[in-house]
């Protein structure tokens, strides 16, 4: 069956226009099946060996706690029973966030910090495919109305310490997911804030207030365009709601988040 399909890529390169697309694609699988020969791919939790890459082993697979229906419409956040396709939870309904709309991969907890944490901080950064991928399953009805896809920026000075911004890298694999164009420096961080490590809801709005603003690359190239801004985590939304304010300044017409996990408490 792989020989047959192999031909068949082989003859299909020389019988149609598209070479180089069908000749890259030859070459893609080949380096990756070279590339699982020498380095197998290995569980994104625990790094025992497995079939495919990105995928999770059958012992970690229970432990991860992956978000689906039924859930906030806005949010995302988790429901025990299904209230319907438009519910809303009771944080969205007392105070709506800036952004249109959040969905996440992951419940934010232990298990999930064994990836998220190698990823952002150990120089994991080959998580990033798998990961994205995942994003880009769990935030399809999202990425397939965006033309743009952005992340949320680091600040110069963390950049320089960590060397990589990990939601560009999450935002470029899940843009490649789709035919939105990656704006990789869409926002920028004009200033520096703490870590939001440890502050409640109401100080990490007030840390991150003012904080961004968009490049002037993308200024009168924003308006009317529908924005997927991308992060690692979301815990209270403080970050993603100073960004969509930012950009809806900007002239976005609306902008969603999607990320890897998210903080879940308890719907009110
Ligand atoms: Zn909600």
């Amino acid at each position: 069956m792989a020989a047959g399909r192999g031909t068949a890529l082989i003859a299909g390169a020389f019988a149609r226009p598209n070479q180089p697309m069908v000749l890259g694609r030859i070459c893609a699988d080949a380096g990756r099946r070279l590339l699982d020969a020498v380095l197998p791919p290995l569980c994104l939790g625990c790094n025992e060996i497995v079939a495919t890459p990105g995928a999770l082993c059958a012992t970690c697979w229970p432990g991860f706690s992956f978000i689906s229906a039924p859930h906030c419409a806005c949010c995302g956040t988790p429901f025990a029973e299904d209230l319907g396709d438009d519910a809303l939870c009771g944080t969205c309904l007392a105070r709506p966030p800036r952004f249109r709309r959040a969905r996440a991969v992951l419940v934010y907890d232990a298990q999930c910090r064994r990836v998220v944490l190698p990823f952002k901080h150990g120089d994991r950064t080959d998580l990033a495919r798998a990961c994205g991928k995942w994003m880009a399953r769990a935030g399809a009805e999202l990425l397939g109305e965006a033309d743009l896809v952005a992340p949320v920026p680091l600040h110069w000075r963390r950049l320089f310490m960590r060397r990589y911004n990990q939601a560009l890298l999450l935002a470029r694999s899940v843009s490649r997911q789709a035919p939105a164009e990656l704006a990789p420096d869409l926002l920028r961080r004009r200033r520096w804030t703490d870590s939001q490590a440890g502050l409640k809801a109401k100080e990490r709005r007030s840390n991150v207030r003012q904080a961004f603003d968009i490049h002037p690359r993308w200024a009168g190239k924003l308006k009317g365009k529908a924005v997927l801004l991308v992060d690692d985590v979301l815990t209270t939304g403080a970050t993603a709601e100073a960004c969509a304010r930012t950009l809806e300044r900007g002239g976005a017409r609306h902008v969603d988040v999607l990320t890897l996990a998210r903080v879940v408490r308890p719907a009110l």
